[in-house]
């Protein structure tokens, strides 16, 4: 989501003659777009700004933006005491109002477009290429093949644990002609892979002019798109499947076969007092209705380890949830009371949750290993995202073998011919 929004701000730059440069020295205005899901984040943040002291000083007349969801939780009034060379702070259910505040960027009418630049930091866990691009073409950070599209934003659920309600807001949905309007652009600058965002995404509804549109007739127009090779959509939630979209979805092959659909544990007990919403079973359920509909696909997913009266039994449901329902891939994380709603303390130490997070990656390791070696043998369609790199449709990340290339952005068929770490290799074939 974050990097959704750092490309919409830098389009919203680029719009206004600006280009996006990785010289602090050449920026003429900086944005630090912030995560609070986890301490560190926040911390990063907090020390990226600090740091930016010293280009304020060399550059008074440069502009210094904090966006996102740290700055929406800190507030505006903290940010500017603590830092206050900071011009704005805009949080994340705010960031429209930063087209609002460029007009006023004093250096405007003194410099010819040719000469702007800005440079966009992520504080998001993993380190992110600062994008460049020059209007009015501007590229993806990471993959020119392939673009986000926000369909949603905020989360209207109260999942005990998130702060995502709380930082961006009740969940609101954009008008479907906007996110089509803006797929086509994105196929018409060179996207081959659209990946539609959303905090529920599956929970998309639309309704305007006694007209109701569902996540399922989204997908179904947007896979309609001329150009377009691939969509993918991240993340779904398990109370919004639709029989809707599970025709959808087997209808459409050009609909990415992965789904990360995060479980967070495997027992009732847990999921109950996590506010999910849904069993163990009904998960169960819908994943196998997944697999009905296109039996390749890939089930990815995350956990929480650790959630305050977790026992050892109910971890061990969570371990078993692994091969049951057949993950190709988990995200796994320590609880973390900073987070959660009611700030509850986990019954266990560090060390006991260090050590139920190592079970638990074991596990993940262990049945992710089988998953990508039965693909041996196979003949894949493969999304060459550069060329030594390219994905299936099941999301798996395909390597050429040595002395072969790809080429980003034309669909190619390789036979998979072996594991590397935790992707494939494979060779082109006709
Ligand atoms: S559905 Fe996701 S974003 Fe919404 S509250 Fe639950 S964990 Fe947070």
């Amino acid at each position: 989501m974050n990097e959704a929004d750092s490309e919409r701000i830098g389009r919203s730059f680029a719009a206004r003659g600006f280009e996006l440069t990785d010289s602090l020295k050449a920026a003429d205005a900086v944005v630090i777009n912030t995560c609070t899901v986890r301490q560190r984040a926040e911390d990063k943040a907090i020390s990226q700004i600090g740091r930016l002291r010293k280009w304020k000083l060399a550059r008074p007349d440069g502009k210094l933006f904090v966006v996102g969801c740290a700055a929406e939780k800190l507030g505006r009034k903290y940010i500017r005491n603590r830092f206050p060379f900071v011009d704005e702070v805009v949080g994340a259910k705010s960031l429209d109002k930063i087209e609002a505040l460029l007009p006023d960027f004093p250096t405007l009418p003194d410099f010819p477009p040719e000469n702007r630049h800005s440079v966009q930091k992520h504080t998001t866990g993993q380190p992110s290429p600062l994008p460049t691009f020059r209007p009015p073409t501007p590229r993806l950070p990471d993959s020119p093949v392939s673009a986000f599209i926000t369909i949603m934003r905020g989360c209207s659920l109260k999942c005990s644990y998130c702060i995502v309600p709380a930082v961006r807001g009740e969940a609101s949905y954009l008008a479907p002609e906007e996110i089509l309007a803006e797929a086509e652009a994105k196929i018409a600058e060179g996207a081959k892979e659209l990946i539609l965002l959303g905090q529920t995404v599956n929970s998309y509804s639309y309704k305007a002019g006694g007209e109701s549109v569902s996540f399922a007739r989204l997908l179904e127009k947007a896979a309609a798109l001329p150009g377009l090779a691939r969509l993918r959509f991240m993340s779904p939630h398990p109370l919004f499947f639709t029989d809707e979209f599970f025709r959808v979805f087997r209808e459409n092959p050009r609909i990415g076969r992965y789904i990360h659909l995060p479980v967070q544990s495997g027992s009732d007990r847990i999921l109950k007092a996590m506010r999910r919403g849904y069993t163990r079973a009904r998960y169960l359920d819908i994943v196998a209705k997944i697999r009905e509909a296109a039996p390749d696909a890939a089930v990815s997913t995350d956990f929480i380890v650790g959630y305050p009266g977790e026992t050892e039994a109910d971890f061990r449901e969570s371990l078993s949830l692994i091969g049951e329902a057949g993950f190709s891939f988990a995200y796994c994380f320590k609880y973390s009371r900073r987070t959660d709603e009611r700030g509850l303390e986990p019954d266990l130490d560090e060390a006991g949750m260090d050590e139920r997070l190592e079970r638990l990656l074991a596990e993940v390791k262990k049945n992710s290993g089988a998953i990508l070696n039965a693909r041996i043998g196979r003949i894949e369609e493969v999304l060459p995202e550069s060329r030594d790199f390219g994905r299936t449709s099941a999301n798996f990340v395909v390597r050429p073998e040595r002395g072969a290339e790809l080429e980003p952005g034309a669909l190619v068929r390789m036979e998979i011919t072996g594991v590397v770490r935790n992707a494939l290799k494979g060779r082109p074939v006709p």
